[in-house]
């Protein structure tokens, strides 16, 4: 995944050689849809059926617990179809680990005389008067307003980690498991994303469950209708401002809630020079 040149050749046994010769060939096999919606009409308006089935549907109804045609179109989108031989997940031109891999960067950022740090405490359970003037919370915000308009859908994951005794397990990071039949959805090997060498190999296996950490929010109109309800509690106040995934019931990458993270603090370092007076040292 993404299906690409070398996925038609090797699934159909052809031998495609242009851009352009792949591009005819899923012309011949997408099912233009009129009006595409769900997660179903986007790949199959794309693709066709067969690709559709032999790649999106078994793997998105163990991820969602729901079928394609039920999930917003936004969700398969996430994973377009090239034409060319580029094999990579992700386009961006930076691509990049922290160095000493994200436990030691939310380590090290932690590390802050202004930051305390109390974990095993549920937010909700906190004094008012133990409350900052501004709160900035990432939970999840139906619960932030005690579910009054009803639970809004998330979707969990649980990982099975091991350890082999071995160099290699696979050939790249990830594999995907699109069948049905097979409980998980992709198996991660760590030491092609690092690149460190060792004679063990570290491997999780990913587990769609609706049970567990809210990790998915769920792209359906009707949870968006509820989100939206939410949304218009948390625009009232000027106390909280709500980010990330489960703070704005938005399907974010990394990358993407880092830049609402910066975005918000941009936003809010102007409103404290305007308040303080001071000139604005917002940092970048
Ligand atoms: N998807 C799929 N087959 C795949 C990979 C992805 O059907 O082999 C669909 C599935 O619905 C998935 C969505 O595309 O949830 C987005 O995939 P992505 O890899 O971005 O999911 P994430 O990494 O956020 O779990």
């Amino acid at each position: 995944m993404p299906i690409n040149r070398t996925t038609l050749n090797g699934l159909y046994d052809l031998n495609l050689q242009t851009d352009e010769d792949a591009a005819a060939f899923l012309a011949a096999q997408a099912e233009p849809v009129e009006k595409i919606e769900t997660s179903r009409d986007v790949v199959v308006n794309a693709v066709g059926t067969h690709l559709y089935e032999t790649f999106f549907q078994g793997y998105t109804r163990k991820q969602w617990g729901l079928d394609p045609s039920e999930l917003d179109k936004s969700v398969t989108s996430r994973v377009p179809t090239r034409t060319n031989l580029d094999d990579r997940y992700f386009l961006d031109s930076f691509q990049a680990m922290p160095r000493d891999g994200f436990t030691r960067m939310f380590e090290k950022m932690l590390d802050h005389p202004n930051i305390d740090l109390a974990l095993g405490a549920d937010y909700h359970d906190l004094k008012p008067s133990e409350l900052a003037p501004l709160t900035v919370y990432t939970g999840p915000i139906d619960a932030f307003f005690g579910h009054r308009f009803g639970p809004l859908p998330y979707r969990s994951l649980h990982f099975r980690h091991e350890i082999l005794d071995q160099r290699r397990f696979q050939e790249v990071a990830v594999v995907n498991y699109p069948d049905e039949a097979v409980p998980y959805t992709r198996i991660t090997e760590y030491k092609h994303l690092t690149g460190q060498v060792a004679p063990r190999t570290s491997i999780t296996y990913e587990y769609p469950s609706a049970e567990g950490d809210p990790y998915y929010p769920i792209p359906r109109p009707e949870n968006q209708a509820l989100y939206k309800k939410y949304e218009a509690l948390a625009n009232q106040r000027d106390d909280v401002i709500f980010l990330g995934r489960l703070g704005t019931y938005r399907y974010y990458n990394m990358d993407q809630v880092v830049g609402q993270a910066l975005a918000t603090y941009r936003r809010l370092a102007e409103r404290m020079a305007i308040q303080t007076g001071a000139a604005s040292t917002a940092a970048e």
